[in-house]
């Protein structure tokens, strides 16, 4: 749940943009195109349109006139401004309506919302055939279902979008209908998770969701989920107090919309807990958090369980109201997963081989240099060392791949970054049931290291000058540790390994004269 926001920015600035139309265009526009209207309205042009927005942007400009300009624009915007706002933008680049919002509920800021939806669907559902067969869940729709009417008016998918209050939901429904959204938007009232109320049985609220779902329709697998969660913990003192800066109080909100046990770290949580209960039931998971502390703990946390090739992170705020977003998934990732290569580290060194007569000779023989230092298992690891050369002729590079032979289950992934004790909350244990965590990982094991072998095909002073590249790959702590010592080895080995290199090459040469 948004705290901080006014979703405005400085509407005295007249920015260069294009004139917003409440035409069908936006179907023609990308996401990125129109993520980058909305966070940038020409309130003049919005305030032409739209009266209830001229009559709010007119007063809180005379408001700011009447202090002598003393006060920021943020702090003179009323929630009526706010509304009109929302209403306007939504009207002008999404021709969605939103008629029925009442004062007490969360107004949605539409840019860090609509980023939201379109970081799933460009990011996250990038590679995974079109969006308007794909099927989300918004979990905590709120009175306005933004999420839900975003999705399914831009992205043509089809949503499922829950709540516990009754209220919040009538009036979604009002919404959805006044812009013919029913057959795409599914509402769905759920009672609430077990922490909030302890006596229901266990279940958290996607759970809760998935139930009332598979009750209204055929169970089906989701695409995505989402969730703006209640933000503050009931016993904190946070929200009583006035933001820092221009002191206004904060945005209004009923309490189901505010609070939840241990605030957006307990509600994702239990999202959490519920995904590795349901594992199947949705491709990506995810949420929007308001603090980057949340985000930087709930992350660890999804890393120590599931590894870092399952979690993905990004944050978004034009000017100070920065959001932050974390997703999960369960699919099992490729060896070769991006996010599980490491970057770091000293991934290049070069070996001279002087006594061959051409660069293929000296490349095979580093490459079988290579491979002997597998075979020697450094730091204890057993190695299973392939030649995957791409069959191209004449290939003029060498390509090995270095694995682990089998490799032992594992219980958590630590990762390098989050050395610092990781508490696992009792939810989650509960939610994992002692099982080992093998399965996260690709079912090649830990890590893999590919070793790129070339050489120029010009012979220096010192002999042929060949090439090693490293492109490492982990998967878990286990594997980060493996790179590690098998990449500080291996220089060392293949490079220090010249002189006896050239006595063997010396012999056999010698051998071949006798
Ligand atoms: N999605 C809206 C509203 C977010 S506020 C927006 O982004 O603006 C958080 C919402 O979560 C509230 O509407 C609140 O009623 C709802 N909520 C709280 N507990 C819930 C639960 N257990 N299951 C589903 N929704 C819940």
């Amino acid at each position: 749940m948004d705290v901080d926001e006014p979703s405005a920015s400085n509407g005295q600035k007249s920015k260069k943009r294009a004139h917003p139309d409440s035409s069908n265009e936006s179907v023609s526009r990308t996401s990125s195109e129109v993520l980058s209207l909305v966070e940038n309205p020409t309130f003049e042009e919005l305030a032409r349109q739209y009266p209830s927005f001229h009559k709010a942007w007119d007063e809180a400009r005379q408001k700011q006139r009447d202090s002598g300009s003393r006060m920021n624009f943020s702090s003179v915007v009323s929630q009526e401004f706010t509304v009109s706002l929302t209403q306007a933008l939504l009207q002008a680049y999404f021709n969605l309506r939103l008629p029925y919002l009442e004062s007490n509920h969360l107004c949605p800021p539409v840019p860090n919302r609509f980023f939201y939806v379109h970081w799933i669907f460009n990011h996250l559902l990038k590679n995974e055939g079109p969006s308007m067969s794909k099927l989300g869940m918004d979990i905590g729709t709120g009175a306005t279902c933004i999420y839900g009417l975003l999705a399914a008016n831009f992205f043509h998918c089809n949503m499922a979008a829950s709540d516990v209050d009754t209220n919040a939901i009538a009036l979604a429904r009002s919404n959805v209908a006044a812009n013919q959204l029913e057959r795409k938007i599914l509402l769905l009232e759920v009672p609430p998770s077990h922490s909030q109320q302890p006596s229901l049985p266990q279940g958290g609220p996607l759970e809760r969701t998935l139930m009332a779902y598979s009750n209204a329709r055929q169970s089906k697998r989701f695409d995505f989920t989402m969730t703006n969660p209640p933000f503050y913990d009931p016993n904190s003192m946070e929200q009583q107090t006035s933001r820092a800066g221009d002191g206004r109080n904060r945005t209004s909100m009923t309490v189901s919309e505010g609070f939840y046990p241990n605030g957006e770290i307990g509600f994702v949580t239990d999202i959490f807990a519920d995904s590795l209960r349901h594992r199947q039931s949705s491709l990506w998971f995810s949420s929007m958090l308001g603090k980057k502390s949340s985000l930087v703990k709930l992350e660890k946390l999804l890393i120590h369980v599931l590894g870092q090739t399952h979690v993905e992170t990004t944050e978004y705020g034009p000017g100070q109201y920065t959001r932050w977003f974390l997703a999960w998934t369960f699919r099992r990732p490729t060896l070769f997963d991006e996010r599980a290569f490491l970057s770091h580290g000293n991934n290049y060194f070069e070996v001279r081989i002087p006594e061959v007569m051409n660069y293929e000779r000296a490349i095979s023989e580093v490459a079988s240099r290579v491979s002997g230092f597998c075979v020697s298992s450094p730091g204890g690891w057993v190695l299973n060392c392939q030649d995957v050369t791409p069959q191209v002729q004449p290939s003029s590079h060498i390509v090995l791949q270095i694995q682990e032979q089998g490799h032992p289950p594992v219980k958590h992934f630590a990762d390098e970054w989050s050395h610092d004790n990781i508490v696992v909350p009792d939810v989650v244990k509960h939610a994992l049931n002692g099982q080992d965590n093998t399965h996260f990982l690709p079912p090649e094991g830990h890590f893999a290291i590919q070793v790129a072998i070339d050489a120029p095909k010009a012979k220096s002073a010192e002999g042929f000058v060949v090439r090693v590249h490293l492109a490492c790959y982990r998967h878990s702590s286990r594997g980060l540790k493996a790179v590690e010592k098998i990449r500080s080895g291996m220089e060392g080995e293949v490079t220090r390994t010249n002189r006896k290199w050239r006595r063997i090459l010396q012999r056999q040469a010698k051998d071949g004269l006798n």
